[in-house]
This record gives C-alpha cells, sequence and structure tokens, in this order.
C-alpha cells in the first residue's frame, strides 16, 4: 500500500471505535443514516485523490454547501454589494440562532443559516427552480462532476424547516431578502440537499486550497481572492460556536454539515472531505474532528505552524555568457525571501568585486511586492538589476 494511503488507513482506524455523539433529529430523513459511516478522502495539488473507508457512499452536503454558495456569489457580485447583505463576524452562537446585526439585520456571517439564507438569496434565478439550477451547477464546477438532489432529504427539509422560513421572512423584513421569500427557502434546502461523496467533498476543498482551481478539471471556478475571502471566514466562523478550539488544535479553515461531513483545506497543500454523521454538541461530526486533529498533526498542516519554504526562494548563482553574474530566482520570492537572496548576492559581490549583476525573478511563480520592491532598491545599490518581465 502506497504510503499516504496507509497512513489515512491508519488514522481511520484509530478514530473507528469511538462513537461518541449523536445523529441530527431535527431532519426526519437524517435520523435515518447509518452512524457508523466512516470515509476520508485528501486531494493533492496535481489533483490525485486518495480514499480510504466509505468512499463512495453518498450524503447530503447541508452546511458544507454554505461557503461554495458564498464563493459564487462573491465572484459574481463583489466584495461590496455581498457584505451589504451578511458580515463576516463568528456569531459564536449555534448555527440556527436568530443571529442578526442590532440595528441592520444582516446576519453575523454566511456559514450559520441566517446568513447562508441571505447568500442563498443573491445567486441569480427568477424562481426556486432557477435558482436551485444555478446553485447544483455551481457546486458542480467545485466538484467536478454533476451533482444531484436528494429528493426524500429535500422533502423532508421542506417540511419540518420553519425554523428557517422564519429567519427568511425575518431577513425580508430588514430588506436582506426581497421577492419570493419561500423561493429562497426551497432553493436553500435542496443546496442543503444535493448529494456529495467524501471525494467530492475534498475535490471541492481542494479547489479553495488551490486559488480557486479545480485540482482535478483544471478549470478556474472561482478566483483566488475569493477562495482566499472564503477560507478566512471558515477560519473563523466554519465551525460555529466551536470555531476557537477547532483552530487550536486543528488549525485549518473548515466546514461541518448536520449530516456528518466535514471538509478542511491546507492552502496550497491538500482538500480533505470526512464523512461521519455522529454529531457533538456543536452540530459538527464528533470522529470528523478526532480524524482531522491526528492529520493536520501527522501532514504539519496547521495553518500558523512555521513554514521555511516562503522564506527559501530557489537560488542558483551562474556567470553568464556575457561575463555577468546571474541570480535566478524560483519558486516563491516573499519579502523574508528577498532579505535572504540579497545577503547571498551581497557574499558574491564582494568575491567577484562588483562585476555585472543581474537578479532574473522571470521564473517566480509568486512574487510579492515588498519582495520586488526591496530587491529592486537594494540591487540597484549594487549597481546591478532586477529582470522582471517574461
Ligand atoms: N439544512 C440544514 C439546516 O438548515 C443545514 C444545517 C447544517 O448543516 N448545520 O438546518
Amino acid at each position: 500500500m502506497d504510503p499516504i494511503r496507509q497512513m489515512l488507513t491508519d488514522v481511520l482506524d484509530e478514530v473507528r471505535p469511538r462513537d461518541e455523539g449523536e445523529l441530527a433529529q431535527y431532519i426526519p430523513e437524517l435520523a435515518r443514516a447509518d452512524p457508523d459511516r466512516l470515509g476520508l478522502a485528501i486531494v493533492g495539488p496535481r489533483g490525485e485523490v486518495v480514499a480510504v473507508g466509505d468512499a463512495d457512499a453518498e450524503f447530503t452536503i447541508q452546511s458544507i454547501s454554505k461557503p461554495f454558495v458564498f464563493a459564487l456569489v462573491l465572484d459574481a457580485l463583489g466584495r461590496d454589494a455581498v457584505l451589504r447583505h451578511v458580515g463576516v463576524e463568528p456569531s459564536g452562537e449555534p448555527f440556527n440562532a436568530i443571529s442578526l446585526e442590532h440595528e441592520t439585520g444582516r446576519p453575523a456571517n454566511p456559514l450559520i443559516n441566517a446568513g447562508a439564507l441571505a447568500t442563498t438569496a443573491l445567486v441569480a434565478g427568477g424562481d426556486a427552480t432557477e435558482r436551485s439550477a444555478h446553485i447544483v451547477a455551481g457546486l458542480s464546477r467545485f466538484a467536478g462532476r454533476t451533482l444531484r438532489v436528494d429528493e426524500d432529504v429535500y422533502a423532508s427539509e421542506s417540511a419540518t424547516g420553519d425554523r428557517n422560513r422564519a429567519l427568511a421572512h425575518l431577513l425580508r423584513s430588514y430588506g436582506h431578502i426581497d421577492g419570493d421569500v419561500d423561493g429562497v427557502v426551497e432553493a436553500y434546502f435542496r443546496q442543503c440537499s444535493t448529494l456529495v461523496t467524501v471525494c467530492d467533498v475534498a475535490v471541492m476543498a481542494g479547489t479553495l486550497a488551490f486559488g480557486g482551481r479545480n485540482p482535478v478539471t483544471g478549470e478556474q471556478v472561482v478566483s483566488a481572492r475569493t477562495a482566499r475571502d472564503v477560507a478566512s471566514i471558515m477560519t473563523s466562523c466554519g465551525m460555529y460556536d466551536g470555531s476557537g478550539s477547532w483552530l487550536l488544535r486543528v488549525g485549518l479553515p473548515a466546514k461541518s454539515g448536520v449530516s456528518g461531513g466535514l471538509m478542511a483545506l491546507a492552502p496550497s497543500q491538500f482538500g480533505v472531505g470526512v464523512l461521519s454523521p455522529r454529531l457533538d454538541p456543536h452540530g459538527n461530526s464528533t470522529r470528523g474532528r478526532l480524524l482531522l486533529e491526528r492529520l493536520s498533526e501527522s501532514f504539519g498542516m496547521h495553518v500558523f505552524e512555521q513554514h521555511e519554504g516562503i522564506a527559501a526562494p530557489g537560488v542558483v548563482i551562474e556567470r553568464g555568457d556575457d561575463g555577468a553574474v546571474h541570480v535566478v530566482l524560483d519558486g516563491e520570492l516573499s519579502f523574508s525571501g528577498a532579505e535572504r537572496v540579497l545577503a547571498a548576492v551581497r557574499g558574491v559581490d564582494v568575491e567577484l568585486g562588483g562585476e555585472q549583476l543581474v537578479v532574473d525573478v522571470r521564473a517566480v511563480r509568486q512574487l510579492h511586492p515588498a519582495a520586488l520592491a526591496v530587491l529592486r532598491e537594494q540591487v540597484g545599490d549594487l549597481g546591478g538589476r532586477v529582470h522582471v518581465e517574461v
């Protein structure tokens, strides 16, 4: 077995015996799920998916849909238009809380139900069918395959969805939803009832982890800035009122759903999807949390873990045919990386007695403006130049 699959299998076996938590009861169709289901998938930057356990089991996406629908409207309408109707602050309250800002009636964030309803209302579409079709098509682009709605779960959500209806009507009273409020709620129920597997969730998470580009299909689904915005909100609000301890222990942007799905992403590294239906009191998958704690530890994925890479670009120093000293850089060049390069260049310059100097950054994949500014200034002081254009 390849080492990654072996590691994932070990983590899965480790958490398998844990049976704390309860199935979500308030949507009757979800209460019938098999509580022992356990699946895990990860996707890397080149789109290779590794899945273990119940990898093919379909479940409804539920609240994991919220960050993706938010991404779609953010990309389509821009930050200002969207943030007029939904905030970006952690609510510190359960997912279904009536958590609206004092005077504006704006929901605290798009990852609790109130904010998700306001977000769904921003999706284009005249009626519930059209809006729902847009949403399912958008979610499918994140997953890289055509997804469909579980009509039984949808009917069950709709039949017991009075709290969400009440929330939506309240939002309309503040002007955050206009027009067909019941149509918005039905589209939201259909959104939550979209069927996915842990592989789909991993690829969806991966699309956010890799700058909005689906690592399997190669499609740029949303912009890199949108992907970053959504990951930021997931970091502060994704695990509801358990978000603080999640950040401490796991340290990854994440989102849970009441059917026991869980997704997490390590920017530039992995997208992760998990299924395990028993939930803790916050409504987050119990074994899902344990799994992610173990994974984050063994893969060194905590976002605040110190990473050397950003401060260490690739550097090759060579003498060109023209007799000049060429310093060829690649990878990512950050401010701290530029400092390192300059230290190396100064060493060479002394040795070579101020020969002509060219710092070549054409192969740098990510060049931060502050890095370029400091490089230009200091290489200039040494009598050299920075070669930027491709
Ligand atoms: N459809 C569910 C609801 O609105 C989604 C909630 C969740 O997954 N936390 O109640």
